[in-house]
């Protein structure tokens, strides 16, 4: 039987008795040689660095007054911010300075039959860290233990699972966001399309964007780069059932039947060949399996999509012939967030192919060919050979470049029946991932949880997964701290750092101090870990790997990023792809040979049972993850969720905006209560 383990709240009560652990804390060892304080008599100083709100890592100054963050404006030296931030990234203030962080850590004891979180010093919940995972390693493999990371600081805690010998890693944003699209277009072209997107927006002068809704949507560069394509005069396709503020932008509105699009994207391709309107050269140099294709959308007529989607034939015509006309500086959108059907990877298979049509690839207004700074690293030993978790067949999936997250939660449970218990995950870290809220099957992810001899969450805040773990590990902020360097492919490549613009609040430390610690008490083969981390503190190691990749550290460090201009459409018809063919595989038979369709196919989704809605989700400009649904800067702006339901539909059922709804899915699981929001932005058989 499975005791289910008790979620502990984390409040200002939890803290209180943390004396023990202060005595501990030397605040000298966070700041590190060279690196920038601010004095009570300093004025406002301006100290670069990049945000962490979400993941674009845009570069931000702080300005700093007595070790207090004033406020946060865009690096102009750094390509992904260009002198601005979002709303998000300007919201900042309000994590450094968030009431509720985490202050010590905190092990999970009982007291009285009851359990509780007790405040400790790291010495202590280092030391009884270590105490777990050393058997697991030595009992069961390292492989048992398994990281969820996201965020770049995660980085450390990656150095850490690879010196244990683990390759058991994964983040939900792969499964659960863009997985799809990375496999969808690496089957197609080798390659994905990577993070900043190598989308070369500015230059575009037709861009379809289908599911997915840039302007509420707010990464930086991307919103930025929209905005000098709306000011250039491109024309924009919006495929959405929701009249997003992309919409608003655009030439046409298409609101398509959720579920359908897959439909849309073969008659768009079978307009551009049947009206030989696509790029016939790029097609004919670039790609294998045409004739294929032709045959396979032969009748997947604007007729007949129209059935499916409920777009009038005219408008696919109509808008498969404007980005054929803007080609090649044409685009379908890749999106971002993915995953709704089941039929996601092909979804993107179906808009790498469009894309392949329009020959946009390496061209301008199309996709750019990334440029990166090569880093040098600053030289750690060999790392043991890697224990790799075999997951069963059931959990298995082909063309995943990553381990699925849910792979891990079934894995890790005592009742699964492809899981023997000498194979069962035993430990997790979780740096920075929300797990409860971020992965689906909620009970499943709280049976796994319970299973586990060991469950360390790495966090700045009390949220879902510090309240059920055994160990709470308070990282400071990304303002508080040094990370890697960034320096990931880009149209302009860059190298950016991330330094600590104040002193870390309470007893939180950075991430790589953590890792350190825990690597320097974890053996194997009889031999400490901590070679693995062979600094004394991180920004020794920033000025190693600057100085070896032939950059002045002082410079990065007093700008925040270095860059330099780069050569972004190298497109040439001898152009390689790397997939077996060496070209773009419009028909895929890797996919076939392990009985996947070669072509996308369509295939209708399963009708909601009668009085259901479909239920859209999407992003709102201030708020991003867990990450800012405590922050009351951005909670100032927009502090409460809204439902939007049709108008004729709330006029049906009597609702007005303001009433209070819950919601309850096909499953009987309920919402909480949420604000109705009356609008005519959105078809009827859909609420948002
Ligand atoms: Fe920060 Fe916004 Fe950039 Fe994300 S897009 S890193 S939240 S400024």
């Amino acid at each position: 039987m499975i005791t289910r383990k008790k979620f502990l709240k984390i409040g200002a009560a939890t803290f209180a008795g943390a004396a023990v652990g202060s005595t501990l804390f030397r605040k000298k060892d966070v700041l590190q040689a060279g690196q920038q304080t601010v004095t009570e008599t300093d004025d406002v100083r301006q100290i670069p660095t990049f945000c962490e709100i979400c993941f674009w890592k845009c570069g931000m100054i702080a300005h700093v007054k007595n070790n207090q963050v004033l406020k946060v404006t865009g690096n102009p030296d750094h390509p992904l911010a260009n002198g601005r931030l979002c709303p998000r990234g300007t919201s900042a203030l309000g994590i450094i300075n968030d009431k509720d962080r985490l202050q010590t850590p905190l092990i999970r004891v009982k007291e009285n039959g009851e359990e509780t979180f007790k405040p400790v010093s790291w010495n202590a919940a280092f030391d009884y860290i270590a105490e777990k995972l050393q058997p697991i390693i030595e009992r069961h493999g390292a492989d048992k233990i398994a990281l969820f990371s996201h965020g770049h600081g995660g980085s450390f805690f990656k150095t850490l699972m690879a010196a244990m010998g683990s390759k058991t890693i994964t983040a939900p944003s792969y499964a659960q966001c863009r997985g799809p699209r990375a496999e969808g277009f690496r089957l197609t072209y080798g390659y994905g399309v990577g993070s900043p997107e190598v989308i070369d927006m500015p230059n575009a002068r037709c861009v379809a964007m289908i599911g997915t809704h840039l302007g509420e949507n707010m990464h930086n560069t991307a919103v930025q780069d929209l905005s000098i394509a709306i000011e250039r005069g491109a024309s924009f396709i919006t495929v959405d059932p929701r009249y997003s503020t992309m919409a608003g932008k655009s030439d046409y509105w298409l609101p398509i039947k959720p579920g359908t699009d897959i439909a849309l994207l073969l008659a768009w391709m079978n307009v551009m060949i049947q009206d030989e309107i696509y790029q016939k050269d790029f097609v004919a140099n670039n790609t294998v399996g045409f004739e294929q294709l032709k045959e396979h959308v032969r009748n997947k007529t604007p007729e007949w999509a129209f059935v499916q989607t409920g777009i009038e034939p005219e408008v696919i015509r109509k808008t498969a012939h404007l980005l054929a006309r803007n080609a090649p500086a044409a685009m379908v959108h890749p999106g971002r967030h993915v995953v709704w059907y089941g039929d996601d990877t092909q979804r993107s298979r179906a808009i790498a192919i469009i894309n392949a049509l329009l020959g946009n690839w390496g061209k301008k207004g199309g996709f750019y060919i990334p440029a990166s700074y090569p880093m040098a690293s600053n030289g750690s030993p060999p790392y043991p050979p890697e224990q790799k978790y075999h997951f069963p067949d059931s959990m298995y999936y082909p063309f995943a470049t990553a381990i699925p997250a849910q792979s891990i939660v079934q894995a890790s449970r005592m009742d699964v029946e492809d899981i023997p218990a000498e194979e069962r995950i035993r430990a997790w870290i979780v740096y920075g991932c929300n797990a409860p809220m971020t992965l689906p099957d909620p009970e499943g992810v709280e049976k796994a949880m319970s299973a586990l001899e060991l469950l360390v969450a790495v966090d700045i805040l009390p949220m879902e997964i510090t309240g059920y773990a055994d160990v709470v590990l308070p990282e400071c902020t990304f303002l508080e701290r040094h990370d890697d360097f960034d320096a990931r492919p880009n149209r302009t490549p860059y190298v950016a750092i991330r330094q600590p613009v104040v002193e870390p609040m309470y007893q939180s430390r950075p991430g790589w101090w953590i890792a350190k610690e825990l690597a320097r008490r974890i053996q194997v083969n009889g031999e400490s870990l901590e070679r693995y981390f062979p600094y004394n503190n991180q920004e020794e190691k920033l000025k190693t790997e600057a100085e070896l990749s032939g950059f002045s550290y002082e410079e990065i460090k007093s700008r925040g990023a270095v860059t330099k201009s780069a050569v972004i459409y190298d497109y040439n018809p001898q152009m390689r792809f790397p997939t077996p063919s060496g070209k773009i595989e419009l028909y895929s038979d890797v996919l076939k040979e392990v009985g996947f369709d070669p072509l996308p196919e369509y295939y209708p989704p399963e009708e909601p049972p009668n009085g259901y809605f479909r239920l859209l989700f999407g992003r709102h400009p201030v708020h991003t993850f867990s990450r800012t649904t405590n922050n009351n800067v951005a909670l100032e702006i927009f502090g409460e969720n809204e439902l939007w339901v049709n108008a004729k539909v709330a006029d049906y059922l009597g609702l007005k905006s303001g009433y209070y709804v819950t919601l309850e899915n096909q499953d009987g699981a309920r919402s909480d209560k949420i604000k109705v929001k009356v609008t005519q932005r959105i078809r009827q058989d859909c609420v948002y």
